[in-house]
């Protein structure tokens, strides 16, 4: 409801209308793939965001691709996922997307460098490891399976971490002068970063709260703008 309240306050604010569709928590699978389709297929609505994660009892996949990939701009189908692995025209999984354009202002440049995802969910590790990879970076994924994490990070020019383990990557772990983006959110504004360590060796590093969080939102909000210019004839794909 946080994220809720929080998207709706950026939309009012840059001025695009958001509707909130409330749904009881007994909620079938079906009767949710049936309120996105038929949001799909509302003329007036652009964009559909399905905050998630959803209740155990739902089919998240099944919900996720009754959304048109036209009005996918929290970049969460397949088709949206297919067309960032091709390279190809679609709407980025937020989180990701905002996490390249930090990158990107921030004038790092990724050709050759190490990149350490740590973290592979379907919409924030996989998809910024292939971003990354998109940009020439040479990238490692880390996931619970991983063995001697410590050893992978110690060689990242870049560090990832998407994990949602408070302080799982430790800041003697961090090679002098590599970019750490900290994408957890840990209760009690604690990221997946040993921050106060970390910064003493990290070129750039980005803090939690403030750093890749607004980021998604902002993605979220020009994919909004991009969907909506796109069916209304005012912008080519
Ligand atoms: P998720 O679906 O739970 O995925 C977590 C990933 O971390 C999995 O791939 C898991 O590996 C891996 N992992 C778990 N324990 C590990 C360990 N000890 N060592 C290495 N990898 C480990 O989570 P998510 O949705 O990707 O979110 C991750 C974090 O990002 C959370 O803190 C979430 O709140 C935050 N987040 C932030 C934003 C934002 O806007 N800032 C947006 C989305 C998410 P397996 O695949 O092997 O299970």
């Amino acid at each position: 409801m946080t994220y809720v309240r929080m998207k709706r306050a950026r939309c009012a604010k840059a001025g695009i209308e958001s509707r909130l569709v409330s749904l009881p928590a007994t909620t079938t699978t079906a009767e949710l793939v049936e309120t996105l389709q038929s949001l799909s297929q509302d003329a007036g609505v652009h964009g559909i965001l399905l905050q998630h994660p959803v209740g155990p009892h739902i089919d998240e996949r099944a919900a996720f691709e009754a959304i048109a990939p036209e009005k996918d701009v929290d970049g969460v189908t397949m088709s949206s996922f297919g067309a960032m692995s091709f390279g190809l025209p679609g709407f980025a999984s937020c989180t990701p997307g905002g996490i390249m354009r930090l990158l990107d202002e921030y004038e790092v440049d990724l050709a050759g460098q190490h990149a350490v995802v740590v973290g592979r969910s379907a919409i924030l590790g996989k998809p910024v490891g292939m971003l990354l990879l998109a940009r020439d970076a040479t990238v490692t994924y880390c996931h619970s399976r991983t063995t001697d994490l410590a050893a992978i990070v110690q060689e990242a020019d870049v560090v990832v971490a998407a994990v949602g383990r408070p302080r799982l990557v430790r800041g003697e772990d961090v090679k002098p002068g590599a970019v750490v983006i900290d994408a957890g959110y840990n209760p009690g504004n604690v990221g997946d970063v040993d921050f106060d360590t970390a910064r003493t060796r990290a070129r750039l590093i980005t803090p939690v709260p403030g750093g890749v969080g607004p980021m998604t939102i902002a993605v979220l909000l020009a994919q909004t703008v991009d969907a909506a210019s796109i069916q209304l004839g005012l912008a080519g794909r």
